[in-house]
């Protein structure tokens, strides 16, 4: 998938769903359809910046605010730290954070959730969602 289709697609959901993305909402929009790592909101601004220098912390927030609450970017408080963003569009994943830097990754294994619907079933319940948040150093060579 190209740059420019990422692009097209959060430019398009948000129009399906009335958000308008003109320039500064588009430019964060594009970061973090850019991201591979999970940003927070001081890193977005960070990144921002650089093509704009301008732009306003409260911008990045409110427009943060607005692409959650449509349903077009998604927040992670991983282990209570700041809120961390990404597109909802991603193929669900499960996350590996490293507790020494704070590096966020992206995984997916259909065995794990395949034990997860196993377990929610044994108890009654069908798996409508997951999130998945692994803890975890980096393992020394023996
Ligand atoms: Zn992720």
């Amino acid at each position: 998938v190209s740059e420019a289709q990422l692009n097209n697609g959060i430019e398009a959901q948000c129009r399906a769903r009335g958000l308008r993305l003109t320039g500064q909402r588009r430019l964060i929009a594009q970061l973090i359809t850019e991201a591979t790592d999970h940003p927070d909101i001081l890193e977005l601004h960070r990144r921002a910046r650089v093509s704009d220098p301008r732009i306003a912390l409260s911008t990045v927030y409110r427009t943060l605010n607005k692409l959650e609450g449509a349903g077009i970017v998604v927040s992670h408080n991983f282990r209570g730290g700041p809120s961390r963003y990404e597109l909802a569009s991603k193929s669900c994943h499960d996350h590996l954070i490293d507790v020494q830097t704070g590096a966020v990754l992206d995984f997916q294994d259909r065995r794990v959730d395949r034990a997860i619907e196993k377990i929610a079933r044994a108890l009654g319940f069908e798996v409508v969602d997951h999130r998945l948040e692994v803890h975890v150093i980096p393992s020394r060579a023996l």
